[in-house]
């Protein structure tokens, strides 16, 4: 089967301006004339669809971003937020409304299982973590009351790769929503094509690219993205975490470039990796290289042509070990010390110490993250080559330490 290429989605999609402009206007206002007065009211009554209402409900630009986003993942919509962490939210939580269980894979970012752990159990909802590689724990999770099985493409911070294949069929077979965080992967993995029901993204990272936003959104299908807008039961309606036209215009012009981007963060990430490889860097991890456990599954799932991504992780046996690391590569110019990903500098942080604190230090040694993990998110500028030097030059002062 030939794959479909997110490139040529993103690429199909057409807005134009007034009087036939390039690019769409950014329409700011925020609430719609109705040239028939008596349709507001059924737009109200859930009568009348399509209608631009309130920009609380719809904006025509967050709706172009959506529309652009929706045709490179594959699936019918999308719907821009205000972050990464409102699409998570609204978008399980719309599946949740009533209470109930969930399945999540044990290694997800930080905030999203603060999220499930101490905040969804305060609105009925329960969560059971797994091995995120251990299908029949999945399987054995699952009880009567579950609706929903939750995971990460590629893992923050570990770069573990789901078997999106796998849950997928999981997810069916129990009748389950299959929702995954796709934000280390845009371009490089659909997750529709092995069964997802719902994607969801830190728009923050890697599709911003520039880390000058925060935003999210959710992608699935149009009764799914119609029915956070629901005036009477749409959680993005009627909690309001809806992402500005302004923001919008920006990630729908950015999408452009995505896949460009993405195949430079690869290729920088890959050259740096097999450096790093034959000079006998130890406990080092990167999809791309032949000894990363789910190697072959991640070939099996990606998108020609984008590589393997951008992200890469470094275990220095210990979190000062880890620090000093990172601050003579700050100081060398290779990178800056930085939570978050997805830009076009390369952000070195620690998730023990920071995006990962919120995860109890014995749940975080049972994922496997340690207190030496440093987590690097390789940048595009620069020459890779020149940049894996650095590194070299950094790692050996500090091994002798
Ligand atoms: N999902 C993943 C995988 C993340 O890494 C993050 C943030 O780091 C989020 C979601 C939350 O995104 P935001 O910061 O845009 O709310």
């Amino acid at each position: 089967m030939v794959k479909r290429d997110p490139a040529q989605g993103i690429r199909d999609v057409q807005h134009f301006g007034e009087e036939g402009g390039v690019v769409p206007v950014i329409d700011h206002a925020v609430t719609s004339t109705f040239l028939k007065p008596d349709d507001m009211e059924r737009v109200f009554r859930g009568e009348l669809t399509g209608c631009y209402l309130y920009s609380r409900h719809s904006n025509p630009t967050v709706m172009a971003f959506g529309k652009k986003l929706a045709a490179m993942e594959g699936m019918p919509a999308a719907f821009g937020v205000a972050s990464g962490m409102a699409a998570i939210h609204s978008a399980v939580m719309q599946i949740m409304l009533g209470g109930g269980h969930m399945v999540s894979s044990r290694t997800i970012y930080g905030g999203t299982w603060a999220l499930f752990q101490n905040i969804l159990p305060k609105f009925s909802v329960q969560t059971t973590f797994v091995d995120p590689q251990n299908l029949q724990e999945w399987e054995a999770a699952i009880r009567p009351d579950t609706r929903l099985l939750y995971v990460e493409t590629l893992s923050n911070p570990l770069l573990g790769a789901a078997d999106l294949k796998a849950l997928g069929v999981l997810a069916k077979k129990h009748g389950l929503q299959f929702v995954v965080d796709n934000t280390f992967t845009p371009v490089l993995i659909s997750p529709a094509e092995f069964g997802a029901d719902v994607v969801v993204y830190s728009c923050t990272k890697y599709i911003s690219g520039s880390s000058d936003l925060i935003a999210g959104a959710i992608v699935g299908s149009e009764e799914f993205i119609a029915g956070l807008m629901d005036v009477n039961q749409g959680l993005v309606m009627l909690q309001g975490p809806v992402m500005d036209p302004r923001v919008a215009y920006e990630l729908y012009s950015r999408l452009d470039h995505l896949p460009l981007r993405m195949r430079a963060h690869s290729e920088a990430a890959q050259i740096l990796a097999e450096r790093l490889t034959q000079e006998g860097v130890l406990n080092l991890s990167y999809p791309g290289l032949s000894n990363h456990p789910q190697h072959s599954l991640l070939q099996s799932m990606l998108n020609k042509g984008y590589g393997f991504g951008g992200m890469l992780t470094l275990d220095l046996g210990s979190l000062e070990k880890a620090l000093h690391l990172a601050r003579r590569l700050q100081e060398e110019k290779f990178g800056l010390f930085a939570v978050s990903l997805g830009f076009t500098r390369t952000l070195m942080s620690c998730p023990s110490a920071s995006t990962s604190s919120e995860i109890p230090v014995e749940e975080q040694l049972q994922m496997g993250l340690t207190p030496g993990l440093l987590r690097l998110s390789i940048g595009l500028v620069g020459d890779p080559h020149v940049m894996a030097d650095r590194f070299i030059r950094c790692y050996r002062e500090i091994e002798s330490i």
